[in-house]
């Protein structure tokens, strides 16, 4: 790795050494990778853990007495606890899952389970009942919204939604009156994958500790960009995925503190996750293997325990100091192109390195039609964020998204582009 020194300030431009995917042309423009948000890149480090265990140790984990079998359980739970200690949790409130679209399904539908009867006594108090409410905020991406919906169809829940304010914050006051003595659940993003502000965990979650509520935080857009500590921010339940922090496809986590994962009934079931099966009935390990049933995608939390080194390595607090300085260069320059809105342009307030905008009069595809001409790569769409979108009046946004390895040169590169995008088109400055 290039900066292994975690005192040191981040020099994306010698990281990019690391990330061979980057020294490559798009056209005849060279490759600007600005949609790390939607998947990051991944540095050498992360595919060679994977490639060598395949090569070397692989073997299915936790059954079997070879020595194959062996060496691979030992790596596989060694992943699981540099993982966990990279977001704050230990091993056994670490559950491997296939990202944070599983993470949220898995708890969405554990807790229909418990509604359902399943899961005994402890399970009981996480049952819903009609009328019950699931606060979630209007700036969820799709994964933290729909397991929530589909729940409340299921048990007769009622789904509330924090509102945002125009600047893209949280409205507090309204959450304060909309967590209530019914609230059972209060799930959130730490960081909209659309805004890019970090919401104010700690407020959220002492509203619904006050109600008993649980806590759900969908934690896939901080922990690639932030240092995170989950057991020290309080949640009871959170999920991330591996792809958006330099580490391999289908592989995530979900956090959960002990009780809740001891009180959460199963969700998946099969294989490897039993202590004794009959013809009529079974009962499971504790957690996590209670939540991890089937064969595990080994060479996955390898590929992913390698990110988490890579990242801690660089320095979490030098990440969230790269992306704030990102960020700040990219917004002060988006916000002085003509015809460029900001979705969320709150001013003061702590952000990741994300910039979703609306360029007036060209739609959202031609805008990244026209960048990828340049070479730059960004995200269009609604970014899996449909209700947001609808909220700030937009079908579509143009996103662009840093991680470790952005430059300032990045960042020109886009800005330089966008201000002839709307001349091309012809549409008036
Ligand atoms: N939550 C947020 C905030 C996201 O940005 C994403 C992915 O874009 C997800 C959840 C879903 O993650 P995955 O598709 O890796 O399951």
């Amino acid at each position: 790795m290039s900066s292994p020194n975690a005192d040191t300030p981040l020099d994306p431009a010698a990281l990019r050494a690391d990330f061979p995917i980057l020294s490559q042309t798009i056209g005849d423009a060279p490759l600007v990778y600005l949609d790390s948000g939607a998947t990051s890149q991944k540095p050498r480090a992360v595919v060679d853990a994977e490639v060598d265990f395949l090569l070397r140790a692989n073997s299915a984990v936790h059954r079997g007495a070879h020595t194959l079998a062996a060496e691979a359980t030992e790596l596989y739970e060694d992943a699981r606890a540099t993982v966990a200690g990279f977001v704050g949790a230990d091993e056994e409130t670490l559950v491997w899952t296939a990202g944070a679209t599983a993470s949220l399904n898995l708890v969405a539908y554990a807790i229909g389970n418990a509604t359902a009867g399943r899961g005994g006594a402890a399970s009981a108090a996480l049952a819903l009942r009609a009328g019950d409410e699931i606060v979630v905020t209007e700036i969820e991406h799709h994964a933290n919204l729909i397991p929530w919906q589909e729940l409340a169809a299921r048990t007769g829940a009622v789904l509330r939604h924090i509102p945002v304010h125009d600047d893209g914050t949280l409205d507090l006051d309204a959450a304060a009156t909309l967590i209530g003595e019914r609230t059972r659940v209060v799930a959130f993003p730490h960081v909209s994958n659309v805004l890019g502000i970090v919401n104010p965990v700690a407020e959220l979650v002492a509203l619904a500790r006050a109600v008993g509520a649980v806590t759900v935080l969908d934690a896939c857009q901080s922990v690639p960009n932030l240092p995170v500590d989950f057991a020290a921010l309080g949640v009871d339940l959170a999920a991330f995925s591996g792809h958006k922090m330099l580490g391999p496809y289908g592989i995530g986590g979900l956090y959960g503190r002990r009780e809740i994962l001891d009180a959460l009934p199963v969700f998946l079931t099969g294989g490897s996750m039993v202590t004794t099966v009959t013809q009529d009935e079974a009962e499971f390990l504790p957690a996590p293997q209670k939540f991890e049933a089937g064969t595990q995608p080994v060479s996955q939390t390898i590929g992913l325990a390698a990110a988490a080194r890579y990242l801690d390595a660089l320095g979490m607090d030098a990440v969230r100091d790269h992306e704030r300085a990102i960020e700040r260069r990219t917004m002060a320059a988006l916000r002085e192109i003509p015809g460029v809105r900001l979705l969320g342009d709150a001013s003061g307030v702590d952000r990741v390195g994300i910039a979703a905008f609306d360029v007036a009069g060209v739609h959202a595809h031609d805008v990244g039609q026209f960048l990828d001409a340049r070479g730059i790569a960004v995200r269009v769409g609604h970014h899996c964020a449909k209700p947001l979108h609808a909220r700030f009046g937009l079908t579509a946004s143009v996103r662009a998204s840093a991680s470790v390895f952005t430059t300032e040169s990045d960042v020109d590169a886009l800005i330089d582009a966008l201000g002839d995008v709307r001349a091309y088109f012809g549409v008036d400055a």
